[in-house]
């Protein structure tokens, strides 16, 4: 099988998987039980990974909330904010082309009755496709606004966000910013002191680190966050999320986040350099492909995204034809949700060409034989659908 699916998940790096597993194992200690050595050693392990995860991400120290992935961080950063009992405005800001585990979240807090704008990202064509429109941005936020969220970098075109920008914007009216950072993080750069983004929120899964852990970063520095904590119980990070930590979890993803942004100057390039490769290989051998979103460069696209219409043929019927290749249709990211993707609807393509497009994710475990071998695979198969279809 050849795994092109990196913004699903990503395999966990083997190093990764070394680092966590003595804190499987031999030291077995609760990180909160500071009386003795075993839970001592486990909350040292802890604070480390923590603050390797302030370096990684220029966030300042004893910033980071643990959580169980950016799901579970977008609702602590969105709910947290917009529902504290301190917070007076009652207006939350997000963008069409938003993961659900933020869009879902705002229909919530419309049922609460907050007042909620879903700004459209720039269309098909546009050099920063998928990404938020500035101008509507700017146009939608006002005196009451809580909150803003905005993605880092989109999970199915790759659209990058300028966030320093749309900080500048949020503050000037007063409303905090949240970034969904959770396809950013380990494949560009993501700083933020120099973005001045006030909660952003990761996943290990995503920067080669295990699945059911990921962090928020809150406050940044700016004194006016506070957040309602989502889960209650015995008070664990400073209150902010209870339960017991999880040492090994936090390890991992700490040697992760680590490993990926020192990698990330070779592996860029050389996964850009895989991406082109495989769009030649296929617009070259299969008529009337086009591609979805920014152009191929940095710093409008995440270097690893492929998103492509074709012709005839539907992206599901493609994935099932091609078996020893994993990519995907839509997105996998709500496929309990199946049906056309809502960021191809909401950047201007029609619902067939929408039921016609796949996304490719290649990642840097992908090799050059790989993509050619791929290729051709799925070159084979788009033929095979196509004469079945009659064309
Ligand atoms: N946001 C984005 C942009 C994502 O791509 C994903 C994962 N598909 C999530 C949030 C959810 O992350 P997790 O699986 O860690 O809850």
């Amino acid at each position: 099988m050849i795994y092109l699916d990196n913004h699903a998940t990503t395999c966990c790096d083997p190093r990764v998987v070394e680092a966590m597993l003595p804190w499987l194992s031999e030291h077995f200690g609760n990180p909160h039980s500071l009386s003795h050595s075993p839970g001592r050693l486990a909350a040292d392990a802890i604070e480390q990974s923590l603050s390797q995860i302030t370096r990684s991400t220029n966030s300042p120290e004893h910033s980071i909330v643990m959580t169980s992935g950016a799901t579970e961080s977008n609702n602590l950063a969105i709910r947290g904010v917009c529902l504290h009992p301190r917070q007076t405005r009652r207006h939350f800001v997000t963008v069409s082309t938003e993961h659900p585990a933020v869009l879902d979240v705002a229909e919530e807090l419309r049922r609460d009755g907050f007042r909620v704008t879903r700004v459209a990202a720039y269309q098909a064509g546009h050099p920063c496709a998928g990404s938020v429109d500035l101008d509507r941005l700017a146009d939608a936020i006002d005196d009451d606004t809580a909150l803003v969220s905005v993605m880092w970098a989109n999970n199915e075109v790759g659209s990058i966000a300028p966030m320093k920008v749309i900080a500048d914007l949020c503050h000037a009216r007063g409303a905090l910013l949240h970034s969904d950072a959770t396809q950013a993080i380990g494949r560009i750069d993501v700083d933020v002191r120099k973005t001045d983004v006030d909660l952003v929120s990761g996943s290990a899964h995503k920067f080669y680190g295990p699945k059911g852990v990921g962090f928020l970063v809150v406050g940044n520095g700016n004194r006016r966050v506070r957040i309602l904590p989502q889960i209650v119980g015995g008070g664990q990070q400073d209150g902010l999320r209870s339960g017991t930590m999880n040492p090994a979890a936090a390890v991992a993803m700490a040697k992760a986040i680590e490993l990926a942004n020192h990698e990330m100057r070779s592996s860029q390039p050389q996964i850009m350099g895989l991406r082109g490769q495989l769009f030649e290989q296929l617009r070259s051998r299969i008529e009337r492909i086009q591609l979805n979103g920014p152009e191929l460069t940095l710093p409008g696209r995440l270097p690893g995204n492929l998103n492509l219409t074709i012709d005839q043929v539907e992206g599901e019927a493609w994935m099932s034809a091609t078996p020893g290749v994993a990519f995907s249709s839509g997105s996998a990211c709500s496929s309990v949700e199946p049906g056309a993707s809502h960021v191809l609807r909401a950047i201007g393509l029609s619902e067939s060409a929408t039921r016609r497009s796949v996304r490719f994710g290649i990642g840097r475990f992908n090799t050059e034989p790989e993509i050619m071998e791929a290729a051709d695979q799925l070159v084979e198969s788009y033929r095979k659908l196509q004469q079945l279809t009659g064309q």
